[in-house]
């Protein structure tokens, strides 16, 4: 996966590559789609989500430009993948999910796998973790039409925030860091994602 989906599309970062070599993404998949686990797509995990495609995973991964200190929060756990990505390469992951049955089971895989700093909670996810705050990093895995207030609010001096940004069926990755001078945006991959369905993003599941 590592050397014919992301290598050749311009990952580069050397730990990315090996979170991605090392993580299991079968393990999130859908029993079902065992056999796709690995394949250059995203893949249904129930209630109308997905896990999202390796290359997107690893793009949004490498934006957040990750040390090994962070504490990372991250909204739309799904499958638990991206999660368990983001453990191989941060301090501690918090991680928040709207609907309680994926929750629950990513929070089962990651204890079958010894991800022991991931942190899973159920709920509105645009609303962030205040109890946490500041975090290091923010990464969104849903889609949204604006950046949440809260979240902005959460994140710490250089901070990193990564997100897709736009309409519900049209996306661009937007990178925001927080420095002394104010929030520094860049725009990176088009895309499309689910939508975030929340106080500060969509309001409701309908188009
Ligand atoms: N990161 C996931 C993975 O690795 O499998 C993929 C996430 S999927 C593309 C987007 C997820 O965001 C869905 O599971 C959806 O239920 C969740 N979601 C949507 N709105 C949310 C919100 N306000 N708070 C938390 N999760 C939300």
């Amino acid at each position: 996966m590592a050397e014919t989906q992301l290598v050749p599309r311009g990952i580069k970062d050397p730990r990315v590559l090996e979170a991605m070599r090392s993580v299991p993404r079968h393990v999130f998949a859908e029993e079902s789609n065992l056999l796709s686990a690995y394949e250059d797509m995203a893949l249904p995990i129930g209630d109308g989500q997905t896990i999202s495609q390796p290359y997107m995973v690893a793009v949004m991964t490498e934006l957040l430009e990750l040390k090994g200190t962070e504490k990372v929060l991250e909204i739309g756990t799904g499958s638990g993948y991206q999660g368990a990505v983001l453990a191989e390469l941060a301090k501690e992951v918090y991680t928040i999910e709207r609907i309680s049955g994926l929750a629950d089971r990513a929070a089962e895989k990651f204890r079958a796998l010894y991800y022991d700093t991931v942190h899973v909670r159920t709920g509105d996810g645009t609303l962030g973790w205040p109890e946490e705050a500041p975090f290091d990093r923010i990464i969104i895995t849903a889609a949204s039409p604006r950046v949440p207030e809260p979240l902005i609010e959460q994140l710490a001096l250089n901070g990193i925030l990564v997100m897709p940004i736009g309409s519900r069926f049209s996306q661009q990755l937007l990178k925001i860091t927080r420095t002394e001078n104010g929030l520094k945006e860049e725009y990176h991959t088009p895309c499309v994602f689910v939508p975030l369905i929340g106080k500060f993003g969509w309001e409701k599941d309908s188009s």
